[in-house]
């Protein structure tokens, strides 16, 4: 069970994750985010203390304040509570002086800032670890990254057999932190990336086999569209790791994209459950779903305000879907990629595309099929820069046996009605007819709603 951010972040909702752990008969693992919004404040107080700004300090008084306060609220007066307060205060200590030490020489490396942010679970799993009565493991110890391309990714093998070795006899309730893990060659504290809890949940369900994976956070689980956008927009009971893995790469933020790949792999499902509205179905994520056939449109995802960089020519003919990764130089944004033919588009977020030249470097099966800066020629493969600002890059996924078949249709009308009202021709569209998503380029303007 994984608990993120605002599950842990307030009074009444760590009682309620409280209530919901202890319901559970079965041995489990709790994994925890930070509380709300630390990550975001250790990341900024200690940008503010090296940019020299005295008032960091006001920052880190709201950290240590939002902690303690948390413990006055949910740990009964008594030896307990001040045994507590004690160990969390040494390591509030620590990170004050980490945060002077930065003021003073003013400047912040990746490691310090991974060691900084570290602090954020490290805090948030031991107050839950008291109030639950579960046992405390240090993630650090098991979680293990390694460095590529100056990225930290995953151990996947040293940290399934860490985690097993850990786990090996398991107590009736363990807490964890999530996000942070070590390098499996220094030691040093990294982390998975921003939202990596659900990850981290991920990887120890399954290494151990769990019977499943719940991820608890402050929404109903994965809704038909972004409810901001769309009002009414309702939950997804069931969802298919495939298409759960397109949503969530497409800005439906329930759930760590990464976080789907070891649980589907070891066919575990996933509930997505609201921390708020324990009662609520949620949604479950698993193999075989049951197609509801009352629905044509399933889900809708999108990321606004996207670019389109399309690569064209003879260089393409043999470069296959997913053979490609493309390294960004310019962007830091991960870039999509939709094929067509001879043709490969990269979408992209579009205030990047406007700042310095764009260097892609594309790779097949290792290999490095090029660098280019687009718009110049390269080995047969024109890159250029479509005047294409503004976009909206949608998903959509259908449901029911003749799913292809309505996508097929839906591509044509939208591409019909798109070009039709807004004299706008669509730069590309994709259509993965054999799992019933369809990627489309749309023009912000022409927003679209499930109902139509
Ligand atoms: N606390 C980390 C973050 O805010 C990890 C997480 O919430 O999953 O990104
Ligand atoms: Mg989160």
């Amino acid at each position: 069970m994984k608990f993120g951010g605002t599950s842990v972040g307030s009074v009444n909702s760590i009682l309620s994750v409280k209530r919901i752990v202890e319901a559970v008969d079965e041995p489990v693992i709790v994994v925890v985010s930070a509380l709300g919004g630390i990550t975001d404040k250790l990341i900024n107080t200690s940008r503010m203390a090296a940019a020299g700004d005295a008032s960091y300090e006001n920052e880190f008084r709201e950290i240590v304040y939002r902690h303690v306060e948390m413990i006055k609220e949910v740990i009964p007066a008594g030896e307990a509570q001040v045994a507590l307060q004690r160990q969390i205060g040494e390591l509030l200590n620590e990170l004050k002086d980490i945060f002077q030490g930065i003021y003073l020489i003013k400047d912040l490396s990746q490691k310090t800032s991974d060691t900084i942010v570290s602090y954020g679970e490290r805090l948030s799993s031991i107050i839950v670890a008291q109030l639950t009565g579960a046992e405390w493991f240090d993630s650090r110890k098991f979680i293990k990254t390694e460095k590529k391309h100056s990225k930290h990714v995953l151990d996947t093998e040293l940290t399934n057999s860490l985690v097993r070795e850990t786990f090996s006899s398991l107590p009736k309730r363990v807490l964890v932190p999530g996000f942070i893990s070590t390098d499996k060659m220094t030691g040093e504290v990294t982390n998975l990336g921003r939202g990596g809890s659900d990850y981290t949940a991920a990887i120890i369900a399954a290494a151990l086999d769990a019977d499943s994976l719940e991820i608890w956070t402050d929404v109903d689980g994965f809704m038909t569209a972004d409810p901001r956008v769309i009002s009414r927009a309702y939950t997804i009971n069931e969802l298919s790791y495939v298409e759960a893995t397109e949503l969530c790469n497409f800005g439906a933020k329930v759930v760590y994209p990464p976080t789907i790949y070891p649980v589907c792999h070891k066919n575990i499902p996933i509930l997505v459950k609201n921390t708020f509205n324990p009662e609520g179905v949620g949604t479950v994520i698993k193999r075989e779903v049951s197609d509801p056939q009352s629905k044509a449109i399933k889900g809708i995802s999108s990321i606004n305000d996207t670019s389109l960089i399309t690569v064209q020519g003879l260089g393409m003919v043999g470069v296959f879907n997913d053979d490609i990764a493309v390294c960004q130089h310019s962007f830091n944004v991960a870039v999509s990629l939709l094929t067509m033919g001879t043709k490969v588009a990269f979408v992209v977020g579009s205030h990047r595309a406007q700042t310095g030249p764009v260097v892609l470097r594309m790779h097949q099966n290792g290999v490095v099929l090029g660098s280019v800066i687009v718009q110049h020629c390269f080995q047969n493969l024109i890159f250029h820069l479509d005047e294409f600002e503004g976009l909206i890059h949608a998903l959509f996924v259908f449901a029911g046996h003749d799913g292809h078949h309505i996508a097929h249709k839906a591509h044509m009308a939208v591409n019909e009605q798109a070009v039709m009202r807004t004299g706008f021709r669509i730069g590309l569209a994709c259509l993965r007819v054999a799992r019933r998503i369809l990627r489309h380029i749309l023009p912000c303007k022409d927003r679209f709603d499930p109902g139509h």
